[in-house]
């Protein structure tokens, strides 16, 4: 079976701009990015969408989003704001199948 692309990218098998990692958690530079800032925070384990979170991955989550928190300091986007992104199967734009939060900054991204 073809492993999955961000699992792939987790165990370092497919380079990415990686920002971010230890035991649980990867942030790498979308390859696409729509904003100056654009990083998607991945838990190593794989899950494959929110749709499939359970409470037993609660820690985890709160992991991504601190991650994304960080991040954003570092980048110096964290003063003037972001966009924290789940997309939710096909509908929801979701394309790749492993649970990753999208970090969007470094411009205005209010409507
Ligand atoms: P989504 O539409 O929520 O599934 O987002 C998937 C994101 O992964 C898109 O923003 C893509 O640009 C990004 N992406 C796809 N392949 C790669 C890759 N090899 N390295 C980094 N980002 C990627
Ligand atoms: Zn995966």
């Amino acid at each position: 079976m073809e492993k999955c692309l961000f699992c792939s990218i987790a165990a370092h098998e497919i380079p990415a701009e990686i920002q971010f990692e230890n035991g649980e958690v990867v942030a790498f530079l979308d390859i696409r990015p729509k904003a100056p800032v654009h990083i998607l925070i991945i838990p190593k384990k794989h899950i494959r969408s929110v749709a499939d979170l359970t409470d037993e991955d609660c820690h985890l989550v709160l992991k991504l989003i601190l991650t994304a928190k960080k991040l954003a300091e570092e980048k110096g986007i964290a003063e003037k704001g972001y966009r924290l992104v789940f997309n939710v199967g096909r509908e929801g734009g979701q394309i790749v199948p492993h649970l990753h939060l999208h970090l969007l900054g470094g411009r205005n991204l209010a409507d």
